[in-house]
């Protein structure tokens, strides 16, 4: 059973605690023995952006996935997740390429029980929290775990991963969502007209260019990979 979660940004007051499980921004909660991800262009840290923790019927129950980035490097290239080739609906994802795609950005997949915030990680994305409010229509267009994704283009869900396991779909964002930077955080960085690389002089970081993303996880948790695709 895939139940469907909205996720809300809760009204309280905005403060980090250690058993927050699920939101955007202030410090990763990962355990202590996985370290913070580095961009494989450019060598740097990457970028906290939010974390969601899988709930009771949700297919990763127990298990939490983090997302990082890099904002301090930009290519042409790698806006985006890389795409496999061909047509995406019912594809099968070769071996390797879950992990091999992850070039400016990070996925963790581990036990939620596990986690603990990093208090050395030093803040660039404001803390919000995450509610995960049920909703009895799967089909409910909003920032969401579960339910049934809201293709903006058309299904392009895979069917396997290395034709052994299955691909579920986990959570998706919706297009023009902005992780709002504290006053002092580095600007991301973008190309300009002229393809120089210069700061993106924003508020706000963007993930995947702010379009709509899709994450799909395999069904088998003793593996977790997640695939990426966005749409707009
Ligand atoms: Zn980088």
């Amino acid at each position: 059973m895939n139940i469907c979660n909205k996720l809300i940004f809760s009204d309280l007051k905005e403060i980090q605690n250690e058993d927050d499980l699920s939101f955007i921004g202030g410090r990763p909660r990962v355990p202590n023995e996985i370290e913070i991800p580095t961009c494989k262009l450019c060598g740097s840290k990457q970028t906290f952006f939010f974390q969601v923790a899988f709930t009771e019927k949700q297919p990763w129950d127990g298990y939490t996935m983090a997302v990082f980035a890099c904002t301090s490097c930009v290519h042409k290239d790698y806006f985006i997740p890389e795409m496999l080739k061909g047509r995406l609906k019912d594809i099968d994802i070769p071996n390797g390429f879950l992990d091999e795609y992850q070039k400016n950005f990070r996925i963790l997949v581990f036990e939620t029980s596990k986690g603990r915030v990093r208090k050395n990680y030093e803040e660039k994305i404001i803390f919000k929290k995450w509610v995960q409010e049920r909703s009895k229509n799967p089909k409910v267009s909003c920032n969401k775990i579960g339910g049934t994704p809201n293709w903006y283009l058309g299904d392009e869900s895979p069917s396997t991963y290395n034709k052994t396991t299955e691909m579920i779909f986990l959570m998706q964002l919706k297009q023009e969502f902005d992780f709002d930077i504290l006053p002092y955080a580095p600007q991301q960085v973008d190309l300009g007209l002229t393809l120089k690389i210069e700061p993106m002089n924003k508020p706000y970081y963007r993930l995947f260019l702010k379009n709509y993303t899709y994450f799909l996880g395999t069904r088998d948790i003793n593996n977790p990979k997640v695939y990426i695709i966005t749409q707009i």
